[in-house]
């Protein structure tokens, strides 16, 4: 390492990251790029001799760039957004500069000790109860993401209540969700060994707005129960993956306490606009849960990966996911002083990830950080106002957050078409390169996914985003 070129080099680097911010409006946000193109650019093999930073900042630009979907672009409005900022990108920054590996305590005391404040700080900013802040049997943890989130709270209900009934029990294990929560929790059940036939997927339908309905848990807990098995876990969500519906945490914690199941809540998207006062009573509930999860970077300006999970009982994650080898004891770990947070997830090795989050809160201030997600809703509902205004097109589920979910009519209300021409409507929009849009299937429904929440994005980018839809729409409704 010589820190004469780094210090060189880094300018570069940052010069040539600026200029792409800079110039990010002009560049197709979907990659247009054929599989494989990648291929014949580039050598078959590694070079010999060193080439220059310049040669392949070079590369980035002519190679490297068509083949990346621009994510942070103005005219992003796909899946949910990833959000990076200054702030997120000089944590990053630190971080990779520090490089250090921060699974016990002691390999790096402020890791750990930065990030169970940090923590604290965010789960106050989302008011969520004492019990999940560190200074009690609770506390907060940076996963990767909110499927290792998931994974890691469901591993922690399994192995507890498997201490109660016996490891034998484990195929009468029973995990519940709705037909719309993220199918990270299949992913997760996979990997835990819960049979594939007692993952309850509980339908929903438009009458909840595709919430979970507490009156189909229970029915289904008491069916379980009578036939022999054991109901552990339930995942419910604040913003759903496909029109961000919100289970009621109340009456599903209720149910779920009464049984003995755990109850996690997946805020994945949705988690960010909860630290503006107006909208914190989409968690209410969140007192009956055991487990909660928010990304700092979907919507909260924290570089990726950043996914913050709170636990009211530390002990069930540790006891489930702790080795001790000998290698990695110490005095700290021994005495039980520390928190190791190599015992609260799957890998051992860890980053510095709080540093990024940390100099977000501090950098913005909670204050800033409220009118960001409040800019994004109200970008939303400008967005939605359109929509209702040109007859041709319907609103296609009640916006909450910052995402529309719309479609296209058929003509003549011909429904069987329907599909299909919002299918047609997403690849035309899309080919265009102008905008991103993505899409889902809500009670049979081919439905387009529009999805504010990128940092650049202001007023004139969502009309011009109509104009494309609009002029998109046009021309496959002549043609038909
Ligand atoms: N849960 C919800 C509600 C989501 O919307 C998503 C992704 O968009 C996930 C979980 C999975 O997120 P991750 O990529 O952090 O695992």
């Amino acid at each position: 390492m010589d820190a004469e070129q780094l210090r060189e080099c880094g300018h570069k680097m940052v010069d040539f990251i600026a200029d792409y911010y800079k110039n990010i409006e002009n560049l197709p946000v979907l990659s247009q790029v054929q599989p494989g193109y990648l291929r014949e650019l580039l050598p078959d093999s590694a070079p010999t001799h060193p080439e220059s930073l310049q040669d392949v900042l070079d590369d980035v630009q002519a190679k490297i760039l068509p083949g990346v979907t621009h994510w942070q672009s103005p005219d992003y409005f796909a899946y949910f957004p990833s959000n990076s900022s200054v702030a997120g990108i000089l944590g990053e920054m630190l971080s990779a500069g520090i490089n250090m590996v921060g699974f016990s305590w002691i390999t790096s005391p402020a890791a750990t000790e930065l990030e169970m404040i940090v923590l604290d700080w965010l789960a106050k900013a989302l008011k969520l109860p004492d019990e999940f802040l560190s200074m009690g049997k609770g506390g907060g943890v940076i996963q990767g993401t909110a499927s290792e989130a998931v994974l890691v709270v469901l591993l922690a209900a399994r192995d507890k209540v498997l201490r109660k009934v016996g490891k034998d029990a484990i195929g009468k294990l029973v995990a519940y969700s709705s037909d719309q929560t993220h199918s990270a929790l299949q992913k997760a059940c996979q990997i835990g060994g819960i049979h594939p036939e007692n993952c309850r997927v509980l339908k929903t339908d438009p009458s909840t707005e595709h919430a979970l309905a507490p009156e189909s848990l229970s029915q289904a807990i008491s069916q379980d129960i009578a036939s022999g098995l054991i109901p552990f876990f339930l995942c419910a969500t604040v913003g759903t993956t496909s029109s961000t519906a919100v289970d009621p945490l109340l009456a599903l914690g209720n149910i779920t306490k009464s049984n003995g199941i755990w109850f996690h809540v997946d805020a994945a998207y949705a988690g960010s606009a909860c630290i503006c006062p107006e909208f914190r009573h989409y968690i209410d509930g969140v007192e009956e849960a055991d487990s909660f999860n928010m990304n700092a970077h979907k919507w909260f300006l924290t570089n990726f990966d950043c996914s913050a999970l709170w636990v009211k009982d530390r002990s069930a994650l540790i006891q489930s996911l702790s080795t001790n080898p000998e290698f990695l004891k110490n005095k700290a770990s021994q005495g039980n002083m520390v928190v190791d947070y190599k015992d609260w997830q799957i890998p051992l090795g860890r980053r510095f990830r709080s540093l990024k989050l940390w100099m977000v809160l501090r950098l913005y201030g909670l204050e800033n950080l409220q009118a960001y997600i409040r800019k994004h809703i109200e970008l939303a509902k400008t967005f939605e106002e359109l929509v209702k205004q040109d007859p041709r097109f319907e609103v296609a589920a009640p916006r909450k957050f910052s995402l529309v979910c719309f479609r296209l009519l058929p003509r003549q209300n011909k429904e069987d078409c329907a599909n299909k021409l919002n299918h047609d409507l997403l690849d035309a929009v899309n080919s265009t390169g102008k905008i991103f849009i993505s899409h889902t299937v809500l009670s049979s429904k081919y439905v387009l996914r529009f999805a504010v929440g990128a940092p650049l994005t202001e007023e004139r980018h969502i009309v011009a985003a109509w104009k494309v839809l609009q002029e998109e729409a046009s021309s496959l409704l002549r043609v038909l």
